[in-house]
């Protein structure tokens, strides 16, 4: 008996799935050190780990709808890159499926969001929700538009209803573009003074949506939980607090990814952490549609 090398409990054909998780090996424009192209694959890896049985939810992986598709196609030019992904995950969405990425850096972040927007029947009501330690709110960086310190620039080009929590990172022409125009953000201290659950009731008032892509770049937790990364930032959010955003978020998304894990740099714990929050989001929205 042969068993491909899947997300545990992925169990489902794509046809018959109603996630669909896929990964984007890509980190050419990672501005410190590269290596998330290798975090799907090491995502896989790990999920092993895990009892397919969620107590919380009283739910069951095996039994539920979830395919993993595999790897993209990227190129080695991020520009491309996006293209090729975007058209990956207009199909998805157009079968009806949720996409789930598994980064890559962030900046690939952008084809399922433009594709979740174009799809989306109420675009007036997509929003989205960003877990980072960085505001990626330059124009461009090092020459490069869609460099992946300025995903989040782009994002805000697509929808003002947009919040990031867990920031404290950023140039100074950053802060002040964030704080004139408005953008609404938690920084990681705010999550530690308010509490985690102020925090979501908040934001999710803020974005007041049905259709919320969700982005989690790894580095907004605290690289004492999360070390394997590209850009890793002290004084961050606890898994924890993370792992409360995706459960309260999870029933109002239509799209979600996981990016920026570097596994190189860690004993897999970063990627054990990743995969384990991805199922968490996984529970957490299927348990609000039954
Ligand atoms: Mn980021
Ligand atoms: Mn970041």
């Amino acid at each position: 008996m042969f068993i491909p090398t899947t997300f545990c409990d992925a169990n489902y054909e794509y046809d018959d799935a109603d996630y669909v998780i896929f990964g984007a090996p890509f980190d050419n424009t990672s501005s410190f050190r590269a290596g998330s192209r290798w975090a799907p694959d090491e995502m896989r890896k790990v999920s092993a780990n895990f009892e397919p049985y969620n107590p919380k939810y009283d739910l069951d992986m095996t039994y539920m709808p979830i395919c993993d598709a595999g790897n993209v196609l990227v190129s080695a030019d991020i520009d491309e890159t996006l293209e090729w992904i975007y058209e990956d995950v207009q199909r998805i969405v157009a079968d009806g499926k949720f996409p789930i990425m598994m980064g890559g850096e962030h900046s690939l972040s952008y084809a399922p969001i433009k594709a979740c927007y174009d799809a989306c029947d109420d675009k007036d009501d997509f929003a989205v929700l960003v877990l980072d330690a960085h505001f990626d709110l330059r124009e461009d960086f090092r020459g490069q538009k869609n460099n992946h310190a300025c995903v989040s620039h782009h994002i805000l080009n697509i929808t003002k209803k947009y919040v990031t929590i867990g920031i404290r990172s950023g140039a100074k022409e950053e802060w002040d573009y964030a704080r004139e125009t408005g953008v609404k953000y938690y920084t990681a201290d705010d999550v530690y003074e308010m509490g985690i659950s102020k925090v979501i009731q908040e934001a999710l008032k803020y974005l007041d949506s049905k259709h919320v892509y969700l982005s989690l770049d790894m580095d907004a937790v605290d690289p004492a939980y999360c070390a394997g990364l590209g850009t890793p930032e002290p004084f961050g959010m606890t898994d924890r607090d993370v792992r409360e955003v995706l459960r309260q978020a999870a029933p109002y998304t239509i799209g979600f990814d996981v990016v920026e894990i570097a596994p190189e740099y860690d004993n897999s714990i970063s990627a054990v952490l990743a995969a384990k929050l991805m199922r968490e989001f996984i529970f957490a929205h299927y348990a609000s549609k039954q």
